[in-house]
Order: structure tokens, then C-alpha cells, then sequence
């Protein structure tokens, strides 16, 4: 029960968790459970545009500080900011019910260090699609967060605290959306929601359309797409992905070279996560947003037209 709460409880130490067999548990499928049966609660509580457009807007920004903050900067250090901001971006981050940046991040730097070969936690070719969809996360063996490899951000006690205690963030954010609904069916009734509507679409829906579409660079971004660089993993390029991630369809390229701001490495690529990057560095919140290197422009630029015999 402690372990809800706090997500670095472990009474027999995180590395004998660690050491567990790999396999399905059905006590860690049920916030999963949790969220997608709350989406069954539309039938009671119905619609009106406002949740509807709440809902898909909570998509968009938090599926921004997914590709934004918890991979580009968390997992790849991509660009640079303060420790305020810093904090802020964990937080915003947070909304998105996807645990803490350091749990997210330590498994994603695994992922690129292990991608398609066996220690890869959530690896299609290995162990099947919906095991490196969402599987991978019903395991106990995958829940400690690997400190040890996101020591430059674990130096952060405050971020450290949002980590452990993941569940503090969305909680706020739940209730925040009840309220909102709560006030709008007071003060303008005409727009026709409540606080159970605004919380069912803007917490159960908008989440769990936002968990799967990020999954999906786990699941499809390694089975579908083409590959333009010859990783030594599946990765794909895939344009599809790449619109409902906000620019993380561009996996292969991605890779390829990862310490990139960008995943677009040419001008149709659309990154919209880059291009409100970039709003963020010209207002001065981050700054030193890191290029993909000449050479691997270059790379991408030539190798479409170069014949496969060549
Ligand atoms: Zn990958
Ligand atoms: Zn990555």
C-alpha cells in the first residue's frame, strides 16, 4: 500500500526488485485499469465542446512536455534552462500521469543504450507488440527508478521529491479539473459541463488517448515507418507517429543521433516539439538548444538518393 504513495519504498531494496522475473502483474495493471475504465464514464456524464476542446488541448500541451521536457531534456539533455524552470518542467510534465522525469528518463536512457537487444525493457522484436506497448510497465521488475542512471538530475532534492511521490502532481491536476468544471457550471451554465464532465474528459480521456500516443514510439515507431539511417536497432520513420507525437515520429532519426533538440532533420519533417522549443529559447525560458551535427545533415540529406548498391 506505501508503495502508491511513495514510489521509492521498498522494503527489500530496489535492486532485489530489480532482480525479479520478468512477467505480467496484474496488482501493476490497475492504474492502467483505473484510467481506462474511468473513460467508460462519458455514458453518465455525457459531452458539451467545452471538456471536448479541454481535453484535446490537455493533449497537446502535455504531449508537448512529454516530447519537450521529459525525453528531450530529462532523457537527452537536448538543451539548457534554470533550475526554476527546471522544476517547473518536471511538474508540467507530471500532469501527464507518466510517473516522475527521473523514473521516465532512466528507463528511457536505457532504452537507447540497449535499443532491440535484450536488456531493452520494451522492445517489439524481442517480446512482442503490446508487451513493449504497455506490458513492459505490469512488470515490478521495471518500477524501481535506476538512480544511478540519471545522476545528473537526481543531485536535485526537489526533483528527486516529485519522483517518489508521483502521485501528487496528478491528484492536483484532477482536482483542478473538477473545479473548473465546477466553476463553469456555475458562472456560465450555458456552456453545458459540470465538474465530473470536465474531470472525466480532461483527466480519464485526455490521459489515456496521451499514454497510448506516446507508447506508440515504443510499439509502432519500431515496426512501422522506414528507415532512413541504418541504426543498429528497428527504429522507423513514421509521419503518421510524428503528428500525433508532436515530432517524435522521426524515431530513426532520433537513433541515429539523439542529443538533438530536433527529431526533423529536413524541412518537411514537422517537429512542432522544435518549433515551441525554439518559441521557449527566444523568450529566454531555455536556451542552448543542441543541433544535429553537419555531418549527420548531411547523412540524411544524401542517403535517400544514394543508390543501396553504392
Ligand atoms: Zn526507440
Ligand atoms: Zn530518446
Amino acid at each position: 500500500m506505501r508503495q502508491w504513495v511513495d514510489s521509492d519504498y521498498f522494503p527489500e531494496g530496489p535492486d532485489a526488485v530489480r532482480e525479479r522475473p520478468d512477467r505480467f502483474e496484474f496488482r501493476r495493471c490497475l492504474p492502467f485499469l483505473f484510467l481506462h475504465l474511468g473513460c467508460v464514464a462519458v455514458i453518465w456524464v455525457g459531452w458539451s465542446p467545452v471538456a471536448v476542446a479541454v481535453a484535446m488541448a490537455l493533449y497537446l500541451a502535455r504531449m508537448f512536455a512529454i516530447t519537450g521536457f521529459y525525453h528531450r531534456y530529462f532523457s537527452h539533455r537536448s538543451f539548457r534552462t534554470s533550475r526554476t524552470m527546471q522544476f517547473l518542467l518536471a511538474v508540467f510534465g507530471n500532469t501527464a500521469i507518466q510517473r516522475g522525469a527521473l523514473w521516465w528518463a532512466s528507463v528511457h536512457r536505457h532504452h537507447h543504450k540497449h535499443a532491440d537487444q535484450e536488456p531493452d525493457v520494451h522492445s517489439p522484436g524481442l517480446r512482442g507488440f503490446w508487451w513493449a506497448h504497455i506490458g513492459w510497465m505490469t512488470s515490478s521488475k521495471n518500477f524501481p527508478t535506476n538512480y544511478d542512471s540519471i545522476r545528473d538530475f537526481a543531485r536535485y532534492p526537489e526533483l528527486v521529491f516529485l519522483n517518489r511521490f508521483d502521485l501528487i502532481v496528478p491528484l492536483l491536476f484532477g482536482a483542478g479539473l473538477y473545479f473548473l468544471g465546477a466553476i463553469l457550471h456555475v458562472h456560465a451554465s450555458v456552456l453545458g459541463t459540470s465538474g465530473a464532465q470536465m474531470f472525466v474528459w480532461g483527466f480519464f480521456v485526455s490521459t489515456v488517448v496521451l499514454l497510448h500516443g506516446t507508447l506508440f514510439i515504443n510499439s509502432l515507431a519500431h515496426v512501422f515507418g522506414s528507415r532512413r539511417f541504418q541504426t543498429a536497432d528497428d527504429s522507423r520513420n513514421n509521419l503518421a507517429l510524428a503528428v500525433i507525437t508532436l515530432g517524435e515520429g522521426w524515431h530513426n532519426n532520433h537513433h541515429r543521433y539523439m542529443g538533438a533538440a530536433r527529431q526533423g532533420f529536413v524541412w518537411w519533417e514537422i517537429d512542432v516539439t522544435y518549433y515551441l522549443l525554439k518559441l521557449l529559447s527566444w523568450a529566454g525560458l531555455v536556451w542552448d538548444l543542441k543541433p544535429v551535427p553537419r555531418s549527420v545533415l548531411e547523412e540524411a540529406h544524401r542517403l535517400p538518393v544514394v543508390p543501396e548498391a553504392a
